[in-house]
């Protein structure tokens, strides 16, 4: 039998696909596991959380941006480590065929509903599995026609390593000191044995890593400094503090000197959404050696020249996508027009993060209502996103954008015709002010907006 907690997953991949937000890769094909795209509210969504997690890393002194490619030269990968380690051990249960993680074998099992089946249980019990064999969780591919070894390049599995790379010339060129900090938001690719739940464990994904580069003995304060700066950037950003905790890793990575998760309460249970990690001086000197060219800062007001350490911030775009959006979706009883309760669905996301901003709704479709209202829409699409309805019962279209997340819903009436006036509504009160369709704008951006 379904969890409720399973079924609040089910419900809410069902309102992603139905309202446009997340669809299956392919699907008219039957779909390719562990891969999404992303449809009209989703990609806008998507975006609102990748550009505030821009500002609040870039806008600020001491912070670049980079944009690195996604092949690089194989030897990246050797340097990293990654073709060395990147690798889980997997068993094949020899009965029914499944693959599964050495290390998360019993999660496996008994989480993944897709392994619930009566056989893989069996299987368990009686230990039937084959021995352990590494897996690389790097996709190959091959640059130029002819596919052999030395064409070989991967997909990037972490975007960490383009800022690695580019850690010279980003700080030469922008002439900043040691601290600060290389920002990247991109693709990454991994093949996971394993997908499950949604957009929690994708074989493609979008990552916001910030590498800080600090001078080694001032790794602690730093590595406390960004721990703090980003569990804020989740409650700011609407997130019920209860809904997050820390995870401290018992077993480090081979390049961590300290790490910690932030982890989400999602339907399923706590899961990582972004890792701090003190990556010490580990991928500088690695690249350098792999390289042959040399990584080491020189601090021109000490003359002292020195391996920086990385302080990393990596974030999962799309893993903190579906966050906010188990993290918003509610279910609760609503007045209806008619003075009686209904079910209301409502995704009360922070409005930085809503797809649609301001939905401009007129309440009936003549007396040149509706023209007003397409004026009004068009007019404040010069700074927002915003979505003009003039179907069905006026309670009815609160009740979709409530459903969207949108956070405020302008409906032209025949008082605006006389007036001048509009209604707004805030979707989480429902309450309804009355103000001139001139201060719409300024409304909006005392919102936050
Ligand atoms: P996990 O233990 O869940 O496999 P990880 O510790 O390997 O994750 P990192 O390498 O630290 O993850 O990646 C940083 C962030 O990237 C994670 O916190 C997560 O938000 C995201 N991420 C990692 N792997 C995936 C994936 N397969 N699908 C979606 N997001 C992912």
């Amino acid at each position: 039998m379904a969890s409720p907690q399973n079924n609040t997953l089910e419900k809410i991949v069902s309102l992603a696909k139905r309202r446009g937000f997340v669809f299956q890769s392919s699907e008219i094909y039957g779909g390719l596991n562990g891969c999404w795209d992303y449809g009209p509210l989703g990609v806008e969504m998507l975006n609102n959380l990748k550009q505030s997690w821009w500002k609040s890393m870039t806008f600020r002194e001491n912070i670049e941006g980079v944009d690195a490619s996604i092949l690089m030269h194989p030897k990246v990968w050797e340097a990293s480590g990654h073709l060395e380690k990147f690798a889980d051990p997997m068993v094949d249960c020899k009965e029914c065929k499944a693959r599964f993680r050495v290390d998360t074998i019993e999660d496996e099992m008994c989480g993944n509903k897709a392994y619930q089946g009566r056989k893989a249980i069996k299987c368990q019990q009686e230990n039937n599995f084959t021995e352990p064999r590494t897996f690389n969780l790097m996709f190959k591919t091959f640059v130029g026609p002819i596919e052999d070894t030395p064409a070989t390049v991967y997909l990037r599995p972490e975007t960490a390593q383009g800022i690695f790379t580019n850690f010279l010339n980003i700080q030469s060129s922008s002439r900043q000191k040691v601290p600060f900090g290389i920002a990247q938001i991109g693709k990454a690719f991994r093949n996971e044995i394993n997908t499950k739940n949604f957009l929690f464990r994708t074989r493609e994904f979008e990552q916001m890593e910030m590498q800080f580069f600090v001078k080694p003995s001032d790794d602690d304060k730093w590595f406390d400094y960004w721990k703090e700066e980003r569990l804020n950037w989740f409650v700011k950003l609407g997130m019920d503090p209860k809904k997050l905790q820390w995870h401290k890793h018992e077993k480090l990575a081979h390049y961590a000197k300290v790490a910690y998760d932030i982890e989400f309460e999602f339907p399923f249970g706590w899961g990582e959404i972004e890792g701090i990690h003190n990556r010490t001086d580990f991928d500088l000197s690695k690249h350098e050696e792999f390289s042959g060219k040399s990584l080491k800062y020189f601090d021109d007001s000490t003359k002292e020249k020195y391996t920086p350490f990385v302080i990393e911030t990596s974030a999962g775009a799309s893993r903190i996508f579906m966050a906010f959006l188990c993290a918003s979706y509610n279910e609760e009883l609503a007045p209806t027009a008619d003075g009686k309760e209904d079910k209301r669905v409502v995704l009360n996301l922070h409005p930085t993060l809503a797809p649609i901003k301001v939905a401009v709704l007129p309440l009936v479709n003549r007396d040149g209502m509706d023209e007003k209202a397409k004026n009004i829409s068009a007019g404040l699409q010069k700074n927002y996103k915003t979505f003009y309805d003039d179907s069905g019962a006026v309670g009815r279209r609160y009740r979709r954008q409530d459903e969207i997340g949108t956070p405020f819903c302008v409906t032209v009436d025949s008082d605006t015709m006389k007036d001048g006036t509009v209604t707004i509504r805030d979707r989480d009160t429902m309450k309804q002010i009355r103000i001139s369709a001139e201060k719409i704008g300024s409304y909006l951006f005392d919102a936050g907006l």
